[in-house]
């Protein structure tokens, strides 16, 4: 850990700042991917292992105290969690905080959004992987793309800036579509991110000839769309974007896990629903703090903790490797 006069650094073992705190706060979905859960016989974690909201702001008080700046609430999916809101609200309201946000699948968003918006919440990302009802219902499972269009459409409404959408693209089941998300994203003046399929399904169907590269598919959109470089500073940031040529609004960016890692710049760890911290999406190892927690550790306890975790972060990931072991939690139990 490195202290200077105006604030508290955290670095790992290779000297990369960890500024940003990925919060999951239910394993509980009411959708299916299925590169995420398996369709049935989904066992969620007892609610007394669920951190609650209490710990869940002890402790972001701890990681912000710390030097995190951005927190992001995800899951399963987190709309499900009772009184959001409340939460949203009191995260808000941390010393430090300069970026909030959350991943949702956008299915309750009408209604809420604005809600959402007033308790502090800044930013949101929705998952969308296709943009027909068929192929929408194939890969979700459930029958709910006209409600999750609608679900982004509030979150515009409601002026969550911006608002993105994740999509991740898996070959031969809608690599033909980025085109239209292309134009979703001309549309709606929203940012659209595709996603390299990642191992971190449930029913271990990853492939790599799943995988669709980036740099693929934004040839695919450039042919179409001609697009241009969007040269950010923020070398963390996990997607590399594009705008149209032509000034229309949106923007496509490519999140290349597998095939062009950015572990290199990785500034994010995680904490899971049951209150484990992560070091790496792709650990093997996981760190108990709910366990100190509870134990009525002092906030001195939970430093030197959070401290000594953040020393064993991973390096990177070794999805490319020979000797790649998937981890035993799926993304939707790890909080993606
Ligand atoms: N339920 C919310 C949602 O879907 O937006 C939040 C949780 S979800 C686990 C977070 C993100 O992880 C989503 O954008 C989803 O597409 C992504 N994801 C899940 N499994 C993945 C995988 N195997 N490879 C790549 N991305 C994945
Ligand atoms: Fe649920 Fe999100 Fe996983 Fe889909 S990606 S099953 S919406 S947690």
């Amino acid at each position: 850990m490195e202290l200077n006069k105006e604030s508290v650094i955290l670095r790992d073992s290779y000297g990369r700042a960890i500024r940003d705190l990925r919060i999951s706060i239910t394993d509980r979905c009411n959708f299916r991917c299925f590169y995420c859960m398996p369709k049935e016989a989904m066992e969620w974690q007892p609610k007394s292992e669920i951190l609650s909201y209490e710990e869940i702001i002890t402790l972001a008080e701890v990681f912000v105290s710390l030097g995190i700046t951005k927190l992001r609430v995800t899951g399963g999916e987190p709309m499900l969690r009772r009184d959001l809101e409340s939460l949203i609200e009191r995260l808000a309201k941390i010393d430090g905080i300069e970026d909030l946000a959350m991943t949702t699948n956008a299915h309750f968003l009408r209604g809420r959004a604005e809600g959402l918006k007033n308790a502090g919440l800044q930013r949101l990302t929705v998952s969308l992987d296709s943009l027909t009802k068929e192929r929408f219902t194939l890969l979700t499972g459930r029958n709910e793309l006209d409600r999750v269009i609608d679900g982004i459409d509030a979150a515009l409404e409601a002026g969550l800036d911006p608002v993105k959408v994740n999509s991740v693209v898996i070959r031969g089941i809608n690599d033909d579509q980025v085109v239209s998300f292309a134009r979703f994203a001309r549309e709606k003046g929203v940012q659209v991110r595709f996603i390299e399929f990642m191992p971190l399904d449930n029913g271990k169907v990853w492939r790599r000839e799943m995988v669709v590269p980036g740099d693929e598919l934004r040839r695919l959109i450039d042919e179409v769309y001609p697009l241009e470089r969007v040269v950010s500073g923020n070398l963390s940031e996990t997607a590399r974007r594009w705008r149209f040529a032509d000034g229309a609004p949106g923007e496509v960016g490519f999140i290349n896990s597998v095939t062009q890692p950015f572990c290199g710049h990785c500034s994010r760890i995680r904490l899971t629903a049951d209150g484990m911290i992560r070091t790496c999406l792709f650990s093997t190892v996981e760190h108990n703090i709910k366990a100190l927690l509870r134990s009525g550790a002092s906030r001195d306890q939970l430093v030197e903790f959070i401290a000594a975790t953040i020393e064993k972060k991973e390096e990177r990931h070794h999805i490319n490797d020979t000797d790649f072991v998937q981890p035993l939690r799926t993304m939707s139990c790890i909080g993606g």
